[in-house]
């Protein structure tokens, strides 16, 4: 079944067309805070409902309830803070002195007005104590940490409200949850797996998304890579877009797969990361969500497999697909996991992204056992990996 969107409605905080006409023309009285992509997107998968319930920035009493419990005040579970950190200097000379009851223009780096934000509170932030809580470390290693202490240590909560969506990730259209909902009515799909990515895909991922074709109770494969900010070393958004693409044209039936981008901060936070991002694919309509190993993991921050685990502690009223790891076995010839091979680790093509990166960036030809011809293709096209 589609399930209801976590918390029972979708939330929809997206300004009209005569409410954004009126509001950019009343700029010139706005407070106004140039934010960070990650708060943009934030912003934007708030006013959407991708994060239904929350309608807003998180204050210190829902922070406390995340972090100490991994749930809301009301008891619904959601184990990643949403929060507004500010720099006193962030774009807004005025910033010091927003306060409750206040109205912030939340704008993006060209000045665009995004969205605006009503202010309900303004609180300091823990920075390392919500690292320790959120990611189980502060060690600034763990990229979601660095970027945590680096940036502002006070924040503002405050519902939301959409002017205006960002640039699409990799130029396509990225669906708000009422969209991809839609969607999957009309294509008569009532329970849809969700396939969370943050990488082009090789043999290994196929295999566990065919796996999940072949479950009886799943009637559509919904492929949703997360896009959001780049550093140096990514392949570009376009650039996994594209790979996804190749594979779903040429090896999957049409009627069975959609995929589209998701433009949100990729957070490496293992077991609670995994739990947040079948949380929004909830939200967009899926009623069952794959979890591979170490998903969402970084380093070797996380057991790989506590992120199988956590969906015991939480009911999210979805169906986890939990997936060992997979390889391609040279002596079954297939691709296998733990579960269905007697042979040893010699016998495996292991399969990486560095590895995949460093071979396409030598002109080595990978076998179709590891990545498809048309993916390899499209890898192997020049400036693929973002280089600044
Ligand atoms: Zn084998």
């Amino acid at each position: 079944m589609i399930p209801e969107p976590h918390g029972g409605r979708l939330v929809d905080r997206v300004a009209s067309a005569s409410v954004r006409e009126r509001r950019d023309a009343e700029r010139a009285d706005l407070t106004t805070v140039r934010a960070e992509v990650d708060q943009l997107y934030d912003a934007e998968k708030i006013g959407i409902g991708a994060y239904s319930p929350l309608e807003g920035f998180m204050g210190p009493s829902e922070l406390e309830s995340v972090s100490r419990t991994g749930r809301l005040p009301g008891g619904l579970p959601w184990t990643i803070p949403i929060l507004f950190p500010v720099r006193s200097n962030d774009g807004a000379a005025d910033a010091r002195a927003v306060g409750p009851g206040d109205e912030v223009g939340i704008v993006d780096r060209s000045d665009r007005l995004v969205a605006l934000l009503a202010v309900e509170e303004r609180f300091r932030l823990d920075r390392r104590g919500i690292a320790r809580a959120t990611y189980g470390t502060d060690d600034a290693q763990h990229p979601n940490v660095a970027d945590l202490l680096a940036g502002g240590e006070t924040a503002w909560s405050g519902k939301v409200t959409l002017l205006r969506r960002l640039d699409p990730p990799g130029g396509r259209p990225e669906p708000s949850p009422a969209e991809t909902r839609a969607e999957f009515l009309r294509r008569g799909w009532k329970t849809v797996a969700a396939y969370q990515c943050r990488n082009p895909p090789h043999t290994a991922h196929e295999y566990i998304q065919r796996l999940t074709l072949e479950r009886e109770e799943i009637d559509g494969l919904f492929i949703h890579p997360v896009v959001g900010r780049l550093k140096k070393g990514d392949y570009r958004p376009d650039v996994i877009l594209d790979a996804y693409d190749a594979l779903v044209r040429h090896y999957y039936p049409a009627t069975r797969v959609l995929m589209r981008p998701l433009g949100i901060a990729m957070r490496y936070g293992g077991p609670k990361a995994a739990l947040f991002l079948a949380i929004v694919r909830k939200n967009f309509g899926c009623g069952a969500y794959i979890v591979g190993r170490d998903q969402a993991g970084v380093g070797r921050f996380y057991e790989p497999y506590a992120c199988h685990r956590i969906f015991d502690e939480y009911d999210l009223g979805i169906l986890p697909l939990r997936y060992e790891e997979s390889f391609f076995c040279r002596r079954c010839g297939w691709m296998a996991s733990e579960k269905t091979c007697p042979h040893p680790p010699e016998s495996r093509a292991q399969v990486s992204q560095t590895r995949i990166r460093e071979a396409l960036a030598s002109g080595e030809k990978l076998p179709a056992e590891i990545l498809r011809p048309e993916v390899a293709e499209v890898l192997g096209r020049p400036g693929v990996v973002l280089t600044s």
